[in-house]
């Protein structure tokens, strides 16, 4: 008794939780953010992740990985690295696993890092959860309905049959954060209490990519030094925000509109 379930994310926690840079902030103490995604057979997910991480207001991007040609065309701001991530410097947050494909050998050298690191996409297939439970920094775990069922051992339609049960299960058995994608999209943190409900989402963003700019964004509020719960959680929102603000009145939009919408929903959250 008196622990809600649920928690309907606020509009007000949102703008309180982004980070605004302070007038002695530098590049490093607004976070530098390490993406480790893409492939050659997916290069647009690295591409897609690293625009979500841009405008979610990471001082600095490195990208880690084999689409550093595309990534560079796309966004010149980058900082590409073709080493292994243990070689790309100081991040203060790792997003991993969007578009990786086949190969999860990056995963556990991101995993061993002592920063908070958000896995995603390939980078959730066959995930050990007793290497996430041994992190001791914090881990946020974004699957969809699919990826999550996989994780457990069940059937997607039991995923989608009992959203709540299986995002607190996968938080307990991975004693991580956890971002349940999908028409309600659920974040719970690793100790349970309330699951905060994301209450911005718009079926326009059942899109191929769009997931990928998420896992950037919130990766880019963690290296902030918002908590796996805060970073999952205004990530969500304002993604759906974003999503909504580019389809206007209900067009169709492509994850890379999403991603060039989330500076117009970062606004619609900041200004009073
Ligand atoms: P992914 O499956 O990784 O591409 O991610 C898809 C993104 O779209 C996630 O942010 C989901 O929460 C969101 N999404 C997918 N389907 C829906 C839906 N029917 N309603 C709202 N959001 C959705
Ligand atoms: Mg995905």
């Amino acid at each position: 008794p008196g622990v809600p379930d649920l928690e309907a994310l606020q509009h007000q926690d949102v703008a309180w939780l982004l980070p605004v840079p302070g007038a002695e902030s530098d590049k490093y103490r607004r976070g530098v953010l390490g993406v480790v995604a893409g492939s050659a057979r997916y290069p647009g997910a690295a591409v897609l992740a690293v625009a979500g991480a841009l405008r979610g207001g990471a001082g600095a991007v490195r990208y880690v990985g084999p689409a550093g040609d595309a990534v560079i065309a796309a966004h010149p701001e980058t900082l590409v690295h073709a080493g292994p991530p243990s070689k790309a410097g100081r991040v203060q947050a790792w997003v991993v696993g969007p578009g990786l494909g086949e190969d999860p050998g990056p995963v556990a050298e991101v995993l061993a890092a002592d920063v908070p690191v958000l896995v995603d996409a390939d980078g959730l297939r066959g995930l050990d959860p007793a290497a996430v439970r041994a992190r001791t920094a914090p881990t946020l775990l974004t699957p969809h309905a699919g990826e999550a069922a996989a994780l457990l051992g069940v059937a997607r339609e039991d995923v989608e049959a009992g959203r709540l049960a299986a995002v607190r299960e996968l938080a307990a058995r991975f004693g991580a954060t956890v971002l349940l994608k999908g028409s309600t999209t659920l974040v719970c943190g690793p100790g349970g209490g309330p699951v905060r409900v994301n209450p911005t989402g718009t079926s326009w963003l059942a899109t191929a990519g769009s997931g990928d700019v998420l896992s950037g964004l919130a990766g880019s509020l963690l290296a902030a030094g918002l908590s796996a719960l805060d970073a999952g959680s205004c990530g969500a929102y304002l993604h759906g925000l974003a999503a909504r603000r580019a389809s206007a009145a209900g067009a169709p939009v492509t994850a890379t509109d999403v991603a060039g919408s989330l500076r117009d929903a970062w606004l619609d959250v900041t200004s009073p």
